[in-house]
């Protein structure tokens, strides 16, 4: 069995709470999807677990944007992005950890490949910027052009919105089908959620475990509170940040 994660967004409680969740089944490997940082306080202690923990790792927006520049993101993001640069560059605990992180994170990949199975941050057609929202089922053209590009299984995060889409334009959120899809002949994009900051009304932290035949989402409760307290003591993450935890959106 397989973890897949994403969008863990700096968020310390939340993915040590999902790592327990994965140790405590029969996981053999972890794949993440991307947009490790950002967003939250603990960007350093994120990259280093995900670094040690994950077997394959993506790149996220917020991945580039710390790397590069933020492009299209709004001020509270770009001043949280500009806020994580300067921790990833604090020789935390020396130079070399911060360059080992520098080198990590400028060496991902922007899609992985194995056999039926594709995994990309945002969309096949633009692995690491493009949404596929619940409500792009009604966007004909946008979800055709991004199925053709799919053998047959695509996992991916961004939206941090949960769920299944089918080839016939369908969306299932995890409570629609009981948390569970049998991996079948037609094709489909999963969206496996957000490990640290979930917008679909439900503050759990979300991933999906994958066996052979089954798509599993997994919701792990953690304590939000303690990661607000400490984006609310930071002065460059907007206090915003913190509340939408809480708020689930
Ligand atoms: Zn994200």
């Amino acid at each position: 069995m397989k973890a897949i994660i994403s969008d863990i967004h700096s968020n310390l409680e939340a993915l040590e709470a999902v790592f327990v969740d994965v140790a405590s089944q029969d996981i053999k490997e972890i794949y993440c999807l991307g947009d490790i940082i950002g967003y939250g306080p603990n960007p350093r202690e994120c990259l280093d677990l995900v670094r040690n923990h994950c077997q394959v790792v993506l790149l996220g927006n917020h991945d580039q944007a710390a790397v590069f520049d933020p492009k299209g993101f709004n001020p509270a993001a770009e001043r949280s992005t500009f806020w994580t640069r300067k921790q990833l560059e604090a020789p935390v605990p020396n130079r070399q950890a911060a360059e080992q992180r520098w080198e990590f994170l400028g060496e991902l990949a922007p899609t992985h490949r194995d056999g039926d199975f594709l995994y990309v941050h945002g969309s096949p057609r633009k692995p690491v910027d493009e949404y596929i929202f619940p409500e792009d089922i009604y966007n004909q053209r946008k979800m055709q052009a991004n199925f053709a590009l799919v053998k047959r299984y695509c996992f991916q995060g961004h939206t941090h919105s949960p769920g299944i889409f089918t080839e016939d334009l369908q969306f299932y959120s995890p409570e629609e089908i009981d948390s569970t899809y049998p991996l079948e002949e037609r094709k489909i994009l999963c969206n496996v959620g957000s490990v640290g900051q979930p917008r679909d009304g439900d503050p759990r932290a979300c991933y999906v475990v994958l066996d052979d035949a089954t798509i599993r989402f997994r919701r792990v409760p953690y304590d939000y509170e303690q990661t607000i307290e400490k984006i609310v003591n930071t002065p460059d993450l907007d206090d915003f940040l913190g509340g939408r935890l809480r708020d689930r959106r």
